[in-house]
């Protein structure tokens, strides 16, 4: 076992028993500062289990998760959020009769639940981190418009614009073109391509096309360990891969 903090996300030994059944077995998962990493897999391999223990929803049977050093298998959810590191679940969680500017603003860290940060003056900070997001999700034309009147994309989109108003450096996302159009998954690839300039990225996803377009470095999940790992060509070759997965 190696203890590295180079890493921003070092997972080692990682094991999660659900009775008796180990979804998790014995994982070591490292990703790099400023890493896109696309995990793949057939259902059930145990990617959405990975990222329920990275964020503390999950607690692991045994191993250890490690962020900039910190371990994080101790820690209840919130303070792994506060360490930096932000999850989208599969449905999105927006507040639909809330402005799509409410949304945002009330994910920004130092606003105080729904009705207590809307109550509040809005600071200019908030305001330019409004802005900011917005435009890289798409949103921006929709601020003042009910959350719940926006496409079923759009509402991913603004799910993830709530996550960057916390500036994760670990951002986690479970299939987030499930149920999007053709244009709105060539935007979301773009949109993936630009925030993760200053944070890493964790991406599960099956839409292979989707994948080609974001990936660098993708990770194969199976029965809880990892199959094979590398660039889209190598993965895509691998014979063990198309065996369990991609063949199918
Ligand atoms: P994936 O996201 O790769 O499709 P999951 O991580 O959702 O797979 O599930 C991996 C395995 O763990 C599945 O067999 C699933 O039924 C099981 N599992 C996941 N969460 C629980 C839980 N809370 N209790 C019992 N079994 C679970
Ligand atoms: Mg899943």
């Amino acid at each position: 076992m190696t203890t590295n903090t180079n890493f921003l996300l070092a997972v080692e030994d990682l094991t999660v028993s659900f009775d008796g059944f180990k979804a998790i077995d014995g994982l070591n998962f490292y990703m790099d500062y400023k890493e896109l990493r696309v995990v793949i897999g057939p259902n059930g391999a145990g990617k959405t289990t990975l990222l329920d223990l990275i964020c503390g929803k999950t607690k692991a049977s045994a191993g250890s998760i490690k962020f900039k050093g910190q371990e994080l298998t101790a820690l209840p959810e919130h303070r792994i959020v506060w360490a930096g590191v932000g999850r989208k679940f599969q449905t999105p969680s927006i507040y639909e009769s809330l402005t799509v500017r409410e949304n945002l603003e009330v994910s920004y860290p130092e606003g105080r639940g729904v009705w207590g940060a809307l109550a509040f003056k809005r600071d200019r900070r908030v305001l330019e981190k409004i802005d900011e997001v917005a435009e890289s999700t798409f949103v921006k034309d929709m601020l003042d418009k009910e959350a719940g009147l926006l496409s079923h994309g759009q509402k991913q989109w603004l799910e993830i614009g709530m996550l960057l108003m916390q500036d994760p450096e670990l951002l986690m996302l479970d299939e987030p073109v499930a149920g999007m159009s053709v244009k709105e998954r060539e935007q979301t690839a773009e949109l993936l391509n630009t925030i993760t300039e200053g944070r890493s990225v964790i991406v599960i996803e099956h839409d292979m096309n989707f994948v080609k377009r974001i990936a660098r470095k993708v990770t194969v999940l199976h029965q809880g360990q990892i199959l094979a790992e590398g660039d889209m060509d190598s993965v895509q070759s691998d014979k063990r891969v198309i065996d369990v997965y991609l063949g199918h």
